[in-house]
């Protein structure tokens, strides 16, 4: 929440006078509802100081809307609509003023309305300035700013800052001034209320003024009446013109008639807004350029104008000033006695006020009055208090300069610091952002990993199948599903090899179908070939664990027996011709009757070869089939 024009202290610092904006104002006949959001609308932009007025007519107007909007026995608007009319509203005095501030802060005390209660310890703070108490307003502020701290209300602290710094500056305390001054604008950038860190700019650069740094001042000062003249602002632009005003009028030397021109704009533009105190304010720095101009008489009617306007706005802040002037005009005039005594008046307002700026200017004023009335002593005491102001004034300068350089350097320290943090952070963040990255790119790589494990174990045990199915296709005989020639035979030489190396005998036997090609010729080679699908199963079902059969000719088989001795292979070469002769064939030929010749060996020390095993025994079968065929033979010697 803003200033208000003419609420206590010198306002034309404050430039927030703005042109009262349309559109804003709710249409007649709205509901309730519509009647609380046009409030709400209407009070955000005034918290916000988006609206000021160019008349004060058009501010009572708002005023009377915004009440009008309060929805019935709604207490936190009424509230609202309170402290808003406290703050920007008239007040008959000071005194009325502080009391309506305590009866709105009891009120937001009460409801806990915080916003309320910090923008009631502003009215009421402001219009402590107008009493004047500027240690009771000052008060108001420091809580104020405290508890828009504590509730992190940035738009608030800064209007707090704005409010105390603008104080300060009045009360002489520029550096400490400019310090809140630019904090606040620091808030205002922060929250990007641009309108609001314009309007403190000027407040920014009457501190600048009032520390003596003119061309930092004029250049802020110029520069808001550009943008002050672009907005149509109007506050804005008389501020500037107050401001530059004074900076002329203090310039060594005094540029008095750039000083009346800017005085002379501002008087017919404060009419026109009916700013009373402006216009007085004017006045006044009208009567300071026809004192330095010589024009005494002149000088004394402005004064008269001015201090009419400042009594009827029951305003006591620049009667200090108002009453040097006149102490000037009239010694000018050669009234040195009347002189002296608006001197002496000055002087014990300038002792309330405790304006030694002000004093000095007083004392050097007065020191001339008594030397042109021949008091040399009076002259010479004020003059060398005069010498003690300046050097106090000097003091204060430096220690200005110092607070100022000690701000700058702390923030500075604090913007680096900050800085440094943030780029710590930046750097954590990027930190974090690699890391997740890369434990993307991990997670995905494992993912992948695991696919291609899969994929991988998945092709090796097809491959083993593969493999194994086609080892098994090339070891297999494709008719009758035994081992075929190759693979009998390998496992032969294998199984002589482990029986020579562990010392044990290996039995062969080789088996061969009698008569075979009659039983093609008779029956068809289709039940050949089921016959020889018969007697291969037979015979290996025949046969124990660990032996062997392979088919290793059309109709000739051989039977391995690992650590059959030659009378036990001979057994079982019998077993086996008894179960092939056993063998039925009804369903495929019913007179069908097969044999088998059977030639048995076994292994002695000094076998190596499984060949020679093999032909060994095909010299028993030989026997075999010689001596009548369906019988036993076994190799001799
Ligand atoms: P022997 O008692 O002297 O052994 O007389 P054999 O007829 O069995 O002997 P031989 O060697 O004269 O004939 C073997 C026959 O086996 C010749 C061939 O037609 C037959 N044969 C060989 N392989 C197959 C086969 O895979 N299927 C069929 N159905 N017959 C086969
Ligand atoms: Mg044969
Ligand atoms: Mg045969």
């Amino acid at each position: 929440m803003r200033k208000r024009a003419g609420c206590g202290g010198r306002w034309w610092q404050l430039g927030l006078i703005l042109v009262l904006a349309g559109g804003v104002l709710p249409a007649q006949g709205a509901t309730s509802t519509d009647n609380a959001a046009a409030f709400d609308q209407l009070a955000g932009r005034l918290d916000r100081g988006e609206i000021a007025f160019t008349s004060q007519g058009d501010l009572m107007h708002l005023l009377e809307r915004l009440q009008r909007d309060v929805p019935p026995g709604d207490a936190r608007r009424e509230l609202r609509y309170q402290y808003l009319y406290c703050v920007i509203g008239p007040t008959e005095t000071p005194q009325a003023g502080i009391a309506y501030a305590n009866r709105g802060l009891a009120a937001a005390r009460r409801i806990g309305y915080v916003d309320a209660e910090i923008n009631f310890l502003f009215c009421r703070g402001s219009n402590q300035e107008g009493v004047p108490d500027t240690k009771a307003a000052m008060a108001d502020y420091d809580a104020a700013i405290a508890l828009a701290r504590r509730t992190e209300n940035n738009q608030l602290l800064a209007d707090g800052l704005t409010w105390r710094g603008r104080l300060q500056s009045v009360d002489g305390e520029y550096a400490k001034a400019t310090v809140d001054l630019l904090e606040a604008q620091r808030y205002y950038a922060s929250i990007g209320a641009s309108k609001q860190e314009q309007d403190n700019l000027l407040n920014i650069a009457t501190a600048y003024r009032q520390m003596g740094e003119y061309a930092k001042a004029r250049g802020y000062f110029t520069q808001a009446l550009t943008t002050g003249t672009a907005d149509g602002d109007v506050g804005r632009q008389m501020t500037a013109h107050m401001e530059l005003g004074f900076i002329d009028l203090g310039a060594e030397p005094p540029r008095t008639d750039a000083a009346r021109a800017h005085f002379d704009i501002v008087v017919p533009l404060a009419r026109k807004a009916q700013a009373a105190l402006t216009l007085a304010s004017a006045q006044l720095g009208l009567a300071q350029v026809d004192n330095q101009a010589g024009q005494w008489n002149d000088a004394l009617k402005m004064l008269d104008a001015s201090s009419a306007g400042m009594a009827a706005l029951h305003n006591q802040w620049s009667n200090d000033m108002i009453a040097l002037q006149r102490g000037v005009a009239l010694a000018g005039l050669g009234q040195l006695p009347q002189a002296l005594a608006a001197f002496d008046q000055a002087e014990q307002l300038l002792h309330q006020s405790g304006n030694l700026r002000y004093y000095g200017m007083l004392l050097q004023q007065r020191s001339r009055a008594y030397e042109a009335q021949g008091n040399t002593k009076l002259a010479l005491a004020d003059l060398q208090r005069a010498i003690k102001v300046q050097a106090a004034l000097d003091q204060r300068a430096r220690s200005d300069t110092a607070t100022l350089m000690r701000y700058q350097f702390d923030t500075a320290q604090r913007e680096a610091e900050n800085q440094r943090l943030k780029n710590e952070q930046r750097l954590q963040e990027q930190q974090l952002a690699s890391l997740q990255r890369a434990r993307r790119w991990q997670q995905l790589a494992l993912l992948l990993g695991a696919v291609l494990i899969a994929l991988l174990t998945w092709l090796a045990i097809r491959q083993i199948r593969m493999t194994r199915r086609l080892r098994e296709i090339a070891d297999t005989d494709p008719l009758t599903g035994i081992a075929n020639r190759r693979n009998i035979e390998w496992r032969g030489q294998r199984a002589l090899d482990r029986a020579m190396s562990a010392g044990k005998s290996l039995a062969v036997v080789l088996l061969d179908i009698d008569h075979f090609k009659q039983v093609n010729d008779t029956h068809g080679h289709q039940t050949g070939d089921a016959v020889l699908v018969r007697l291969a199963q037979a015979c290996r079902d025949a046969l124990r664990e660990g032996d062997a059969i392979g088919r290793i000719g059309g109709e000739e088989f051989v039977v391995l027996l690992p650590g059959a001795e030659i009378a036990s292979a001979r057994d079982i070469a019998e077993r086996l011709r008894l179960t092939v002769s056993d063998l039925a064939f009804h369903d495929l030929a019913p007179a069908l009757v097969v044999t088998v010749s059977l030639g048995v060996t076994v292994s002695h020390v000094g076998d190596s070869q499984f060949g020679a095993l093999v032909e060994r025994a095909d010299r028993a079968l030989y026997r075999a089939k010689s001596s009548g065929r369906n019988q036993v033979a076994v190799a001799g010697g």
